[in-house]
């Protein structure tokens, strides 16, 4: 069997929907299980109605009508009035009304993970009730009856030995199943989320357990280039990629397949294929184990929206290790990830993405032991198998704040 995933580009309208189909029909002696994000942008509109909410803000139930009236005029396109799956989805629309209808908890991973959740559950209600409607049978998954998880909101960690033991007594590799990425479940039967754009790694996770043939990853793109085509000009495909660089370029934030999604395939030996829902003739890129890598060849990844934070000990004491390792402690705290660190012999400098809603907790409780600067708003540029003249090219009119490199790897913070 095989594990398919489509993101949200591929559901963003009625016409995306009949398209998975097509594909589905096209594939379906595969029998895959099939991985499926929130509908377009529904994670970004639900991520507003949850800050809102966080926020106690007058326009939670603006931000959450936009999201119905999305959700609606998809169901009128694709179904004819009175199919039950009009209930379905008001019942999951109902869900986030009920989380809205009390205080909100302090705590803002959690409240995030009960609403943005959501946007799963009811993409994949959608499109299984699409698919039976036009007589490809199948089964709705709830994800989160087989991805088992710590409690770490809005980036949870899986247990496998659970997840594996729920995969395999609930799916059934003989018929065709459709179910959810990004989601999972505490044993206090709440829901968690994986981290954004974590429904890659959701499906690598199936893909694994079920001993998948490969994984595909259906994308907007013709597979993976050696720069994001939003912000480069002329980006080629790449045909081949190994595990080991492809591990790489996700970590550094090529955010065409997410970073955690490599590992478990590697170790299993599952390639992964990722092409084009829009181009089926495309074979799109390979990356497995035996593939063969590109040195000369530079990729190009930018990471957009990066806080430059420092830490410098308050009586100008050097910065050693047990100052770096109670930081970290506490950058993990407010789920910051950090991209780029550097070290000088007083204070120590830091390139984060973190969520705007946690900066100002995370500034307060790191000024209770050091010094702290910050600055958001920031690029991050990485360059693998780079060429010095073409970096400098890029950077001409930028205001450089901090630069490392070694043999293979440049990576510059810019403003
Ligand atoms: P999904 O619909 O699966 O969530 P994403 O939007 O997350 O898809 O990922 C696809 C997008 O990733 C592409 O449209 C492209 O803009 C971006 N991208 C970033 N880096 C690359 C790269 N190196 N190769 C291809 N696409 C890339
Ligand atoms: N829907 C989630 C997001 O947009 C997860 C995913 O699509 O991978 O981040
Ligand atoms: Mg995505």
């Amino acid at each position: 069997m095989k594990v398919f995933k489509f993101g949200g580009a591929s559901v963003k309208d009625a016409a995306g929907v009949k398209n998975v189909a097509k594909i589905l029909s096209k594939y379906k002696e595969d029998e895959p299980l099939v991985v499926i994000s929130a509908m377009g942008k529904m994670t970004n509109a639900l991520e507003e109605v949850a800050r809102a909410f966080y926020l106690k803000q007058d326009d939670v139930s603006d931000k959450l009508n936009f999201v119905k009236e999305f959700h609606s005029k998809f169901l009128k396109e694709l179904f004819e009035e009175g199919h039950p799956v009009f209930d379905a989805v008001s019942n999951l629309l109902v869900e986030i009304e009920w989380a809205l209808d009390s205080e909100p908890r302090p705590d803002y991973p959690f409240e995030y993970d009960q609403i943005v959740s959501v946007g799963e559950l009811l993409s994949t209600t959608i499109v299984s009730a699409y698919l039976k409607e036009i007589g490809i049978d199948n089964d709705w998954l709830d994800a989160r009856d087989v991805i088992k998880t710590d409690n770490k909101h809005q980036s949870a960690v899986i247990n496998w030995d659970l997840t594996t033991a729920c995969i395999k007594e609930k799916v059934n590799t003989d018929r065709l199943t459709i179910t959810q990425g990004f989601i999972g479940c505490t044993s206090e039967n709440f829901t968690t989320t994986l981290g954004r754009e974590g429904s890659d790694y959701s499906a690598a996770i199936f893909a694994t357990v079920l001993g998948a043939k490969k994984l595909v990853i259906w994308k907007d793109v013709i597979g993976v280039l050696h720069a994001d085509p939003r912000y480069f000009d002329d980006a080629k495909k790449v045909e081949k990629l190994s595990f080991q660089e492809a591990i790489e370029l996700a970590f550094y934030g090529a955010s065409v397949i997410h970073p955690k999604t490599l590992q478990p395939l590697k170790r299993n030996r599952i390639p992964l294929q990722v092409r084009s829902f829009i181009d089926l003739e495309q074979k799109g890129t390979w990356v497995a184990e035996d593939e063969v890598t590109y040195p000369d060849t530079a990729f190009y990844i930018l990471k957009k929206n990066q806080t430059l934070l420092s830490i410098s000990a308050r009586d100008l004491d050097f910065i050693v290790e047990n100052h770096l390792s109670s930081a970290f402690l506490i950058l993990a705290k407010y789920n910051a990830k950090v991209n780029l660190v550097q070290n000088s012999a007083v204070s120590c400098y830091f390139a984060l993405d973190v969520d705007d809603l946690q900066i100002d907790a995370l500034v307060e409780e790191l000024s209770k032991h050091f010094k702290v600067k910050y600055n958001s708003g920031l690029d991050l540029l990485t360059v693998r198998h780079y060429h010095d003249e073409d970096v400098d090219l890029l950077l001409n009119d930028k205001e450089v704040l901090l630069t490392q490199k070694n043999r293979t790897t440049i990576q510059v913070l810019y403003k």
